[in-house]
Formats: structure tokens, sequence, C-alpha cells
């Protein structure tokens, strides 16, 4: 991530301290964590907090955070001059939940669990220790930024009627919050893979969504309840009676939304508003075997569908 820069030449983005104000153990795979603390004033996402995303500066071995200048408006250039082992490790997050009253400000993330050894990253290893009173840093739009800066979050549906969200656990706290922000009129279907039936969190839903969560088998890889899952419900029964693990392809991050491709390639507009718009993150293998039959098989137009790696089998992500 860059220090991108609004008309003013003020950083969009901003880094913060973040404090643990609580630590929630809601379920098996997942703990919520709440940050606070007098900094967080300068974050606010610039419209409904949606997907908005987040990154989150985990402390080195050393348990100290690096020291960036962020009185600067140069703070990502700052941080970049910190020798790499004590930088520590900056991850990708999503606000599962922005509480602002007054001056004070609280930004709650969802983090997964993923702690078996050698599955297992910084930022899952942390949060599984967190305690109140440490600090992150966390990088998020400047408070009062335009709505129309890119503020982090994808979800845009546009006029389309209906959605389909898909994804894994890691996408859990972005589709709660998307539904919890919606229109109370929104229709349409979520399906949620999550580790076990335990992780089944409460999310305040619209009436006309059907949230369907889909616990793993113990030791089932990611993605082989949710592809099926989703090629079933899009009527193509064949591909998801035959999805096999050798199936899910595994190549780069894959990041490409309806107005952003990161395979470089040209998205032409479409000839009509779509009436239905797609919402697909998780693994990267995962979305990318979905991305393969949803515009080849099923001829769905790529300006309809927002398709996020966000995180991939066997590789740590970097800031
Ligand atoms: C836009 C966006 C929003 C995100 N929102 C959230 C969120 O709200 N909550 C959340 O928990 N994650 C979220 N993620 C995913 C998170 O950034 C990654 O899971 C990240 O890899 C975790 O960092 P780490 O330091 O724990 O592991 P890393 O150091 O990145 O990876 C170490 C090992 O762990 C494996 N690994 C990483 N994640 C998982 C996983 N979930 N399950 C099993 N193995 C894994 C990797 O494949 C690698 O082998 C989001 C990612 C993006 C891009």
């Amino acid at each position: 991530m860059s220090a991108e820069t609004t008309t003013t030449e003020r950083p969009t983005y901003i880094l913060t301290r973040a404090e643990v104000r609580a630590v929630d153990r809601v379920s098996p795979s997942f703990v919520r964590i709440t940050f606070g603390g007098d900094d967080l004033f300068e974050f606010c996402t610039p419209g409904e907090v949606f997907d908005s995303r987040i990154k989150l500066v985990f402390p080195p071995a050393s348990g100290v955070l690096p020291p960036i200048d962020r009185s600067s408006d140069d703070w990502w250039q700052s941080f970049l001059a910190v020798p790499e082992e004590h930088r520590g490790s900056m991850r990708t997050y999503s606000v599962r939940d922005l509480r602002v009253d007054g001056a004070d400000t609280e930004v709650v993330v969802d983090f997964v669990l993923h702690l078996e050894p050698g599955l297992t990253g910084p930022a899952s290893s942390w949060a599984s220790r967190a305690e109140i009173g440490q600090e992150l840093f966390l990088v998020g739009p400047r408070r009062g930024v335009d709505v129309d800066a890119h503020g982090g979050a994808e979800f845009a549906p546009g006029t389309a009627s209906s959605v389909v969200l898909a994804g894994d656990e890691t996408a859990a706290p972005a589709i709660a919050r998307i539904l919890e922000d919606a229109p109370r009129g929104l229709r349409g279907v979520a399906f949620i893979e999550v580790p076990s039936p335990a992780d089944i969190l409460r999310i305040d839903v619209p009436d006309g969504v059907e949230v369907h969560w889909l616990p793993r088998d113990a030791g089932e890889l990611h993605g082989l309840s949710l592809i099926p899952a989703v090629l079933g419900y899009l009527g193509d029964a064949d591909a998801a009676e035959e999805i096999r693990l050798a199936d899910i392809d595994s190549e780069d991050l894959l990041w490409e939304t309806p107005d952003y491709s990161g395979l470089g390639e040209e998205i032409a507009a479409a000839d009509a508003p779509a009436e239905r718009y797609f919402w697909i993150a998780g693994e990267s293998g995962v979305v990318t075997t979905l991305r393969r039959h949803l515009v080849k098989d099923l001829g769905i137009d790529r300006s309809q569908v927002a398709f996020m790696g966000y995180w991939r089998r066997g590789v740590a992500m970097r800031g």
C-alpha cells in the first residue's frame, strides 16, 4: 500500500495507534478484538463500512512496534525505512464494526485463528494472544476524506436488484458487515464457509437475504463446500458435482472487481445495468476456481462480479 493522496495533497490514508480494548473469543476459530484509543479519531471510512479493509501492523518478535514518524504525511516511507527485522508485519483485515461516539472511535476486527504449526502467521498468532492494553498500528482512510475517494470498500452493487455473496471464514466479517449496512430491502443469498458448526455467528440480515453457512468437515480443505454450493445454486449442477481439490487453481493472488483487474485485463462496460451483483472473496485458488466457472461456463459478465483473493494457501501475505 502506498500513501495515496487526495486533490488537497494530504494522504488519503493515515497510520494510527490502535489499543486493544476488548478481546472476545466468539467461537473456536474467531477472536473479536475491539481497538480504541485517542489516535483512532483520525480514522473513519468515507461512507458505509461494507467490506472496508484496513491494514494492521503487528510487532516483530521483540514485541516493540517499529519507530514510525506518524506526524509526517510521508509515514509510508518512514515505515519502509525501518530495517525489516524491526518493522513487524503488515496484514489486511476487514472492519467488522466501526463505532464513532463523539471523539471516541472503536474499530472491531474478527480475526480467524489458523494456528496449526506451519499454517500460522504473525497476525493470527498475535490475535490468539492479544491482551487489553496492547497496541498495533492501523492504516486506513483519514477521517473526512471525500466520500468519492476510494476508501477501501469494494461492495458496489449499483442498481442490481439482488446479490450473491460468497466467501470463506476470512470473508465472513466483511459479508456480515455488508449485510448489516445494506438497505433492509436488499435481496439475495450469501454462502459462508467456516471451519466448524460452532463458527456460525449471529448476523443481522435483511429479510430478503438467505444466508447459508457451510461448516467444513474435519480436515476438509477450503472451497470443497463453498464451490459446489455456489455452482449448485447457479444451476451448474454438473460442475458442482465434479469439483475436486485438483480443480482448485492456485495462481497469484486474484483481485478483479468491476473496475479493476489485477491481471491487467480490459473490463468492458456491460451493455445494460446488471440485475444481479456477485461479491466473492476468500482463499485465492478457491476464488479463481469460482471465477473460471462463473465467467467461462456460466457466461456471467465480468462487470457484475468482484472476485477477491483474500489469502493464499501456503503463502504468507505481505502488506
Ligand atoms: C481485503 C481483505 C480483508 C480481509 N479480512 C480478514 C478478516 O476480517 N479476518 C481475517 O481473519 N482475515 C482477513 N483477511 C485475510 C488475512 O489477511 C490473511 O488470512 C492473512 O494471511 C493472515 O495473516 P497471518 O500473518 O496470520 O498469516 P500469513 O503470514 O499471511 O500466512 C502464514 C500461513 O498461514 C496461511 N493462512 C493465512 N490465512 C489463513 C487462514 N485464514 N486459514 C488457514 N491458513 C491461513 C497461509 O497460507 C500461510 O501458509 C483479509 C484479507 C484481505 C485481502
